[in-house]
Formats: structure tokens, sequence, C-alpha cells
């Protein structure tokens, strides 16, 4: 077996009163995020490290923020293009395990369909998706609930 891993890191900003989307899911909130998609910073971490994973370089090579394709769009499409890409190279993606540093709102609600949300568009098992939650205990951009931060690994494997 031909084992791989990669690694995913993304930050957006929070505004008030624009929808927030984390992991494939609406989460009621006063703030969302400011971005050129739906900001989806979770799956934009997960696209990285699977696209890491496979040495095809990142979600901003295949999906520019310049382009006009991309505006607003459901990240959970980037998603099942980034898993149809590395389905072309021959890759199965093996896990997915991803962090969100975020103050508020708890999140431990939303963990269960954001796995689901992430697994179908990733055209897996949930039990290969993991999604953890953090605070920042109040510290740094994340604290101060100016943005959030996701960090995610993946491995893949072709047989
Ligand atoms: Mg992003």
């Amino acid at each position: 077996m031909d084992f791989r891993i990669g690694h995913g890191y993304d930050v957006h900003a929070l505004a008030e009163g624009l929808p927030l989307v984390l992991g494939g899911v609406r989460i009621p909130h006063t703030a969302g995020f400011v971005a050129h998609s739906d900001g989806d910073v979770a799956i934009h971490a997960v696209c990285d490290a699977l696209l890491g994973a496979a040495a095809l370089g990142d979600i901003g090579l295949h999906f520019p923020d310049t382009s006009d394709d991309f505006a607003g769009i459901d990240s959970r499409i980037l998603l099942q293009r980034v898993a149809a890409l590395l389905r072309k190279q021959g890759y199965a993606v093996g896990n997915v395990d991803c962090t969100i540093r975020m103050q508020q709102p708890k999140l431990r609600p939303y963990v269960d369909a954001m796995r689901a949300a992430m697994a179908d568009a990733m055209g897996v098992e949930v039990d290969r998706v993991s999604v953890k939650a953090t605070t920042t205990e109040r510290l740094g951009f994340e604290g101060r609930e100016e943005g959030v931060s996701v960090s995610a690994v993946a491995l893949i494997y072709k047989k």
C-alpha cells in the first residue's frame, strides 16, 4: 500500500450578521465568515490536507478566489471536486481529522452533522471523518472572536 499524509490550515475572519457555515453545516450564530466562497474554513482546511497528501497543490490553485465561478460557492462542492481529483489519481481517503478553534458558539451539537456532511462530500464512511472543536481560552484572534482557524490532517492511500 502507498500511504500519503497531508496537512491543511485555514483562517477566515468573522463579521456580524453573516451566515456561519462550518463543515458543511449552517450553524445559528450572530456572526459568520467574510469570504469569497461560503467561507467554510473547516472544509477548506480538509481540502488542503487532501491535496497536500496527494502533492496536488492547494485549494487556491484549484479554486482561485479571483474567479467568479467560486463566488459564494457551497464549499461541499469544492470538497467533492477534491475527492474526485484524488480518485482520478488512484487514491482513496483513509481518514481525515480536523480541529476547529472558535470561542463560541459551542460546536459539540453540530459535530456529527459536520462529519456526515464532509463524509458525504468525499464519498466515504462517516467513521473516517473526525471533527474536534476547542476554544483558545479567549487568547488570540480566535479567542477575541475576530476569526476562526482550522487545522486538518488527511491520510490517503493507493492499493
Ligand atoms: Mg478559506
